[in-house]
């Protein structure tokens, strides 16, 4: 019966920092604990529901994070209040207006915003028509520290935050301890159900069964330095006096196809494969016994659920500062920004005698959350089922702070 079925709209824009994947998660996590009872329907607001140049951002992103400081100017000069407020205003009739349609369109029984811009303006339109106490409206926010203040609305139904650090940030902006919640960043419900063994992974990828295998990942759009430290891996994973290698490596490319070729031309002395984009990476990451990659949240919150260490070479300047400190300070991996001191430091790490590798792992373990996506699935049903008793607290007193 089509009428009994709940809708829910996820709100993103594919601009990095995990806000793809998290929708990704959210969605495939709806779908296998409630099939048909729902249905889930994610837009990119800034491609479909926004008009030029607004849905230029996702270019404007992929532009950015190669040309570094125009990024870390527009991250930090849009964290002042008065400066978000402003561009806040000169954008809102344009955006209110796609949104709105958006809303009329999915009619939704709850909302889900995966984004640091679509708070204001949503919960605006909502309440234009009327709908703010009738439409469960929450945050899942997908930064792990640092966090852009316009994550936070006093209004939402729901703040969802990865970590208990970024939940004193929200307490800090003012929401209510009934507002917050902390289960964890949503991952693809494909890497905490069941997983073959490592030997078993490791047969079908036609992988070494029996060498270290660091896995190196380059980001959606291929980033960091991944040429230069696959070419560093190469030789510090091969050892010269017993003419063999002391390890393998996996390279994923994203969606570099350039990069692909280039290194399927070079000559290696160690076991290597090559990918571009792969939809199994959770495969991938259960087959390895390290990861290098950028301080991306949706890879690193993956790898600590495969128990997989990290060594983080890069991150956009702003957003991903803080998960740097978040996997250096918990002894779940390290930084290095340089193609040879990386490759060093993975061989030391593939050393048995130190044992960091292990350490680590049990580390990485210790701080996953595997059922934080199923958590939050759960909540968004329950606030779907009983709106009233969500929907209390958005009284005529706080209508007056959107
Ligand atoms: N990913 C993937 N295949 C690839 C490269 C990346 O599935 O070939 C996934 C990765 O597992 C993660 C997401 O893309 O779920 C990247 O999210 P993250 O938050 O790490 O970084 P973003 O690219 O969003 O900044």
């Amino acid at each position: 019966d089509e009428k009994k079925r709940k809708t829910v709209l996820i709100l993103m824009s594919d601009t990095g920092g995990g806000h793809r994947a998290s929708a990704e998660a959210i969605k495939a996590t709806f779908e296998l604990e409630y099939g048909d009872d729902y249905k889930v329907f994610v837009i990119d607001l800034w491609k479909e529901h926004t008009p030029w140049p607004f849905n230029q951002a996702p270019r404007a992103y992929s532009f950015m994070v190669k040309h570094e400081t125009i990024w870390k100017f527009t991250f930090h000069s849009t964290a002042p209040k008065f400066v978000h407020q402003s561009q806040m205003a000169a954008t809102a009739p344009f955006v209110a207006r796609e949104v709105a349609k958006g809303l009329a369109k999915y009619q939704p029984d709850v909302i889900v915003s995966v984004h640091p811009l679509m708070q204001h303006i949503p919960l605006r339109v909502l309440r234009a028509r009327g709908l703010l106490d009738k439409i469960p409206f929450t945050t899942v926010i997908t930064d792990l520290s640092t966090c852009h203040p316009t994550w936070f609305h006093k209004l939402v139904t729901a703040c969802f935050c990865p970590t208990k650090d970024v939940a004193d940030r929200a307490f800090k902006a003012g929401l209510r301890p009934s507002q917050v919640r902390v289960h964890g960043l949503p991952i693809r419900p494909s890497f905490s159900t069941f997983s073959r063994s490592k030997d078993e992974l490791r047969r079908e990828l036609e992988m070494d069964e029996e060498l270290p295998c660091v896995l190196l990942v380059g980001g959606g759009e291929g980033m960091g330095p991944v040429e230069q430290t696959a070419r560093a891996l190469g030789q510090s994973l091969y050892d010269e006096k017993t003419g063999r290698a002391i390890g393998q490596m996996v390279v994923v490319c994203g969606r570099n196809k350039r990069l692909v070729k280039k290194l399927e031309a070079l000559d290696w002395n160690i076991p290597v494969k090559i990918n571009g984009f792969v939809t199994n990476m959770s495969d991938w990451m259960a087959a390895s016994d390290c990861i290098i990659t950028k301080a991306g949240p949706g890879t690193i919150a993956e790898a600590m659920i495969k128990g997989l260490p990290m060594l983080l070479f890069d991150y956009i300047a702003g957003q991903e500062v803080g998960n740097v400190s978040f996997v250096v300070d918990n002894g779940a991996g390290a930084f290095c920004p340089d193609p040879k001191g990386i490759s060093s430091i993975i061989a030391d790490w593939f050393d048995v005698k130190t044992g960091k590798l292990r350490e680590m792992a049990e580390q990485c373990k210790k701080l996953a959350q595997p059922d934080a996506v199923f958590k939050i699935v759960h909540d968004l049903d329950d606030m779907v089922r009983n709106k009233h008793k969500y929907l209390e607290h958005l009284n005529y007193a706080y209508r007056g702070l959107i």
